[in-house]
């Protein structure tokens, strides 16, 4: 799988540098998620999302 950069850092997956470890991914549209993507990628924040429910994506695992 290419790089696959995310700020979603309370994510199981996540690591440093904001790139993810999962196999494969799951992500739904902007009209699911509600926000549209920052294409700045060297500015992106973090941005935990608690539960599967606040993030587009789909693969999303609480790192509890
Ligand atoms: S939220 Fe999705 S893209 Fe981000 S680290 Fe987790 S599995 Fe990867």
């Amino acid at each position: 799988m290419p790089d696959v950069n995310c700020t979603v850092n309370d994510c199981k997956y996540w690591t440093n540098k904001n790139l993810c470890t999962a196999q494969q991914i799951v992500v739904q549209s902007d009209e699911a998620g509600g926000f549209s993507p920052n294409t700045q990628l060297s500015q992106l924040s973090a941005t935990p999302a608690k539960t599967k429910d606040g993030t587009c994506c789909q693969t999303y695992q609480s790192q509890q």
